[in-house]
């Protein structure tokens, strides 16, 4: 049954130079639903559409030298003011994608989805943004682990999926309800008894005698 209580929608922006790949991940399962549900929405911007470059070149060579290109600061600022528009920025969060930003976590997601309506996503790619970018918009930046990698788009899917599961609404009530009580941890299915390369593998029993306590006991032990 769909969940349609009165919580405002939460808006999620992307700016990045392949707002496809972010768009492509967001139109399945749970997102698209709470989508349709009108419990959040995605809005793209390509900051190759805020240069007066003729040919829509955005990158430049890095100051004090080093390998790879910067994406320069002012088309990115400007997507970041089209995505603001005249709202009140307090209840927006502008988040900066960085290897080197505060870990992101899902104790932040929680906070991020109680207190703000709106989130703008920057992506970098190649060696990152222009750092001036990031202190003129105020943004805050998160890293979703110890690891680089190409582009801020996989950061910024990561954040959205977890922020949006924390949003009411977004999980069918059943999950929410799962997700109040107990994070599910270690989950199991039918059938009872899995038969593979000669071995039988059982279902734990306590998992199937019913009593929620003892449920919930033997998953926080795992
Ligand atoms: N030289 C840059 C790294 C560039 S990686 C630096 O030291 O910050 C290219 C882009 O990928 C970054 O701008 C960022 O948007 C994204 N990125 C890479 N690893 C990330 C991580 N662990 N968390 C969040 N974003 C990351």
């Amino acid at each position: 049954m769909k969940n349609k209580s009165k919580t405002q929608k939460k808006i999620f922006h992307f700016v990045s130079l392949f707002p496809e790949m972010v768009e492509s991940y967001l139109n399945y399962s749970i997102l698209k639903r709470a989508k349709e549900d009108e419990k959040i929405d995605f809005r793209f911007y390509n900051p190759r559409d805020f240069t007066e470059d003729r040919l829509r070149r955005i990158d430049k060579r890095p100051y004090g030298g080093g390998p790879g290109m910067v994406i320069e600061a002012m088309p990115v600022i400007l997507a970041v003011k089209k995505a603001l528009g005249k709202k009140d920025n307090k209840k927006v969060k502008i988040i900066w994608t960085s290897p080197r930003g505060k870990l992101f976590t899902n104790d932040i997601a929680k906070k991020l989805a109680k207190k703000y309506d709106e989130f703008i996503f920057i992506s970098g790619r190649y060696e990152g943004i222009d750092e001036r970018a990031k202190k003129i918009l105020k943004a805050e930046s998160y890293s979703i682990g110890d690891y680089v990698l190409t582009g801020g788009e996989l950061p910024s899917m990561v954040m959205t999926d977890a922020i949006s599961r924390q949003i009411d609404g977004v999980l069918g009530s059943d999950d929410s309800i799962e997700e109040k009580r107990l994070a599910s941890g270690a989950v199991y299915t039918r059938p009872d008894t899995l038969k593979y390369a000669g071995k039988s593998h059982k279902v734990p029993k306590v998992l199937k005698n019913g009593n929620h306590k003892e449920i919930d006991k033997w998953r926080l032990d795992h």
